[in-house]
């Protein structure tokens, strides 16, 4: 055993569906505007660009969502709703017809964020983590394993708050599929076994308060629970 001056604590991990097993988390990579209503709600240029990427800390996943505390700092906390890829594999420069063997199984998260913090952390021309990585920042339901089956391409997702829905889309309207995004963001890292990927947020993000109770769910893969405490 190395001789740690103290204890390194747990792995960040998430359950896989169907079996006692832990998926071990490595890293955390989101992306930034891949649904085309998201992109014209943020006033942002609608033209397909490259698709760009962005880092959460592993310990801020909460498996299976569950209590999330109110975040320090922020008064515009916001929902959303994304298809998650679990990869299972290493690959660098994978290419599109490759990336699906990359993927162990998919998921259902939320990118919680701090908007108010985010825009100005835009607006100043200063990285986004301030708005994006801090704790608790995402929930993430159990992983479905695709034992090497398809990624899949379409599926309703949906995010609802105290009842009413607030987003809800279809994962087959993101402007780069899962394959894309497995292919892009292999181009500038290399992904191990352990990253997860957040796939960007259909349009309707909004703001949650104290009491809020989030149900969200990805038709036929997984369903996540959240209250904001
Ligand atoms: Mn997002």
């Amino acid at each position: 055993m190395p001789d740690y001056v103290f204890e390194p604590g747990p792995r960040p991990t998430i359950p896989v569906q169907g079996t006692d097993k832990l998926f071990p988390v490595r890293r955390v990579y989101c992306v930034g505007r891949n649904y085309l209503d998201h992109i014209v709600e943020m006033g942002n240029d609608p033209n397909r660009e490259e698709p760009f990427f962005f880092q959460k800390p592993s310990d801020a996943i909460v498996p299976l969502g569950g209590k999330v505390p109110y975040p320090p700092l922020t008064k515009n906390f916001h929902h959303e709703v994304e298809y998650v890829l679990a990869i299972g594999k290493e690959g660098f420069e994978i290419p599109v017809a490759d990336a699906g063997s990359h993927v162990f199984g998919v998921a259902l998260g939320i990118d919680l964020t701090r908007r108010d913090l985010q825009f100005e952390a835009r607006d100043g021309g200063r990285p986004w983590e301030v708005g994006k990585a801090f704790d608790h920042a995402g929930p993430c339901s159990a992983i479905k394993p695709l034992n090497g089956g398809p990624v899949p391409k379409s599926a309703a997702i949906k995010l609802s708050v105290n009842g009413a829905v607030k987003q809800n889309g279809d994962i087959r309207m993101m402007i780069w599929n899962a394959d894309e995004i497995v292919a892009q963001l292999s181009r500038s890292y290399r992904l191990m076994p352990g990253d997860v990927i957040f796939t960007g947020t259909p349009a309707g993000v909004g703001p949650l308060q104290r009491g809020d109770k989030i149900d969200a769910s990805l038709e036929g893969i997984a369903e996540l629970h959240v209250e904001i405490v």
